[in-house]
């Protein structure tokens, strides 16, 4: 029997995809992927993002949420009209939501502000969170202290060390790992920790058109959905385990996490 797989984040609405996304969406289904969560940035981006459910709503969910990058154009209207979209069936988390102190493309207290409203947005819905986290992880900790929304909440694209790793599991979150974990020099640091870390709060994503694995060559470097399984397997040589027995606990996993029917 073929393995199911679930990307939980896809930047679906990014332009590269404007032309052929019904292929990849097909593409991505005959590979054995049953289900794409597609990753929002704005409320713009989630309105393009229910367009492209509407596509294929056995495949698709998506999120509703303000990324970091975009803090500086929330304010207070921005939650109702989240809270709006929340009434779609689709929508299924809220985010991507979070702290980016790396590209500061939005001021540091218009992100926490964005962060902290998105938070209590989650806890009033009890949707689950999907988080982005660059380098302001001791305040990224801090806004959750503050709100402790108390729903499923994943760190996605994880690229951080050991260290922060299980201070992530101890707090409850879950965590999501990329195509970063198939480079051999950019993912090294990763290496020892998936040989040995526990799978039951373990996802997997492809950031797609982001993060193509290293392995593989294609034309034009574009990620895609499908390319989520290079993921799979990356996580079962590291672990030493059967890929259809790593496959089955993580797509476990995600249904779980988004609290869809098995
Ligand atoms: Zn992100």
């Amino acid at each position: 029997m073929q393995s199911s797989y679930f990307d939980i984040g896809a930047n679906l609405t990014h332009e590269s995809f404007e032309s052929d996304i019904e292929d990849v969406l097909n593409n991505a289904n005959i590979a054995g992927i049953k289900k794409i969560c597609i990753t929002s940035t704005s409320i713009e981006d989630t309105k393009r993002s229910l367009e492209i459910v509407k596509k294929r709503e056995d495949l698709l969910i998506t999120t509703c949420g303000i990324h970091p990058h975009y803090a500086d154009s929330f304010d207070q209207s921005s939650i109702l009209k989240l809270k709006d979209f929340t009434k779609n069936e689709s929508v299924k988390a809220i985010g991507e939501t979070g702290l980016d102190f790396n590209r500061n493309f939005s001021k540091k207290n218009n992100q926490i502000e964005c962060f902290i409203s998105q938070l209590e947005l989650a806890k009033e819905l009890s949707l689950p969170l999907f988080l982005h986290q660059r380098d302001s992880h001791k305040e990224f900790l801090n806004c959750f202290e503050k709100v402790t929304p108390d729903v499923n909440a994943v760190v996605h694209c994880f690229t951080e060390d050991k260290k922060e790793f299980y201070q992530y599991l101890d707090k409850g979150f879950w965590i999501g790992f990329t195509g970063w974990i198939c480079d051999p020099v950019r993912g090294k640091h990763m290496q020892d920790l998936l040989s040995e870390m526990p799978l039951d709060k373990i996802m997997i994503e492809t950031d797609s058109p982001y993060l193509l694995p290293k392995n593989l060559k294609v034309k034009g470097r574009r990620n895609e959905p499908k390319f989520i399984v290079e993921v799979a397997k990356k996580i079962s040589e590291l672990q030493k385990e059967d890929l259809n027995v790593v496959t089955k606990i993580l797509f476990s996993n995600s249904l779980k996490f988004f609290n869809l029917q098995q």
